[in-house]
């Protein structure tokens, strides 16, 4: 089975997608990971991301399998994450990845997965929150880790970070047409889960109906 997670950052996509694949006995793939891998190999290099040579040949060079190696989870490589996904060439080396690993059965979450990587995923969700939530979330983890910031810088930087993955040419943030929208804004963790599992059992049961 391959379930599909998409949705903008911090909107809860990663942690459902970890249960369900607890859940389901699945493997798991936070495809973010690959994204912000190769921008955070590129910022310890001191290189540009913006320079498609250098994005490119830092997509080669990752390796997909060990990508805790890298500060990935900081401010910046997310950022640098973002600027490198808008190169079409750069999803193009991490989609052969993605697709090959979903080949046991798991759960991918990201922005593209429903749309393009697994279009014939099993299930697929949207999962969405408002921006002001989101940014509340991000930023306290941020704070957890000991980087300064506030809630308002927060949701300034997801909201430029919304537009850039919103507005790319290549494999924008998309719900797909068959994706069932989760909106966690006003859900604690338990209950996002379980409206996840109740949208996947509806969605497999219509699946096998069909
Ligand atoms: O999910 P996360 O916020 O860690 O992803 C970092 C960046 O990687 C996103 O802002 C987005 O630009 C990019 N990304 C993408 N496609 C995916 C996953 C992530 O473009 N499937």
């Amino acid at each position: 089975m391959k379930i599909a997670i998409d949705g903008p950052a911090a909107s809860g996509k990663g942690t459902v997608a970890r249960q369900l694949a607890d859940h389901y006995g699945l493997a798991y793939l936070d495809t973010g990971s690959l994204y912000r891998s190769v921008g955070a190999m590129i910022l310890a290099e001191g290189g540009d991301p913006n320079e498609l040579a250098v994005a490119v040949d830092a997509a080669k060079r990752i390796d997909p399998q060990n990508t805790d190696q890298l500060n990935i989870r900081s401010r910046e490589a997310g950022i640098a994450a973002s600027i490198v996904a808008a190169i079409p060439q750069v999803r193009g080396e991490l989609m052969r990845y993605q697709r090959r690993f979903a080949l046991q059965g798991a759960v991918l979450d990201g922005r593209d997965i429903g749309t393009i990587v697994l279009p014939d995923a099993d299930a697929k969700l949207y999962v969405v929150a408002s921006l002001e939530t989101r940014a509340k979330r991000r930023a306290a983890e941020l704070r957890a880790r000991g980087e300064n910031v506030t809630d308002d810088e927060m949701a300034a930087e997801l909201q430029r970070r919304d537009d850039r993955d919103s507005n790319r040419q290549a494999s924008p943030l998309l719900q797909a047409q068959d994706a069932d929208l989760l909106d966690t804004s006003d859900l604690d963790i338990e209950t996002a889960f379980r409206h996840a599992i109740a949208l996947i059992e509806h969605r497999l049961r219509k699946n096998a109906r069909a």
